[in-house]
């Protein structure tokens, strides 16, 4: 996705405010089960000086993500920031920044490579998701079940040290 940055080049100096959308490809997310549900949106402000362009911006975005804990499909929103320098060559400069096509830059470059830093490793539908049952596998935020009881009488039974005890 080409940034425009012509307004930025003839105010050099100057903070131009900025806003731009455009859909991801899933295969970003896929290898973990996820989708994205909405285009990303970034919005910030970029300053162009002594052949450097700078951009400050906002990523937000939502995925359809897969419960670490209980396995259910939900919708997590992903929101976050970044910081990158895009340049006219790369002889006298470092080798992380992007390259500026001229008038434009690829803004999707850096949200692509910032984005995956910014998925949590992991991920829960809520802080108190309860899971699954580890005997029966109901999800425990919306079925009850009575394994545990079950598993602690079991426990009680054949554990030797209980017997030991007795
Ligand atoms: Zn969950
Ligand atoms: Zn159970």
């Amino acid at each position: 996705m080409l940034l425009n940055i012509v307004k930025a080049k003839a105010q050099s100096g100057e903070d131009i405010p900025f806003e731009i959308s455009f859909q991801l490809d899933d295969n970003l997310i896929s290898y973990k089960g996820y989708k994205f549900l909405t285009p990303a949106i970034v919005k910030g402000k970029m300053n162009y000086q002594n052949e450097k362009l700078l951009i400050i911006a906002n990523v937000n975005f939502k995925i359809l993500a897969i419960c670490d804990n209980c396995s259910e499909n939900f919708e997590k929103n992903i929101n976050f920031d970044f910081e990158e320098n895009f340049v006219e060559n790369f002889n006298s400069h470092n080798e992380e920044d992007y390259l500026i096509n001229q008038t434009s830059v690829e803004i999707d470059k850096p949200v692509i490579d910032n984005l995956l830093l910014n998925i949590p490793t992991k991920m829960l539908c809520k802080d108190s998701c309860k899971g699954l049952c580890s005997i029966c596998g109901k999800n425990k935020n919306f079925y009850s079940c009575n394994c545990k009881s079950l598993e602690d009488e079991l426990e009680k039974l054949e554990n030797p040290f209980n017997q030991l005890k007795k």
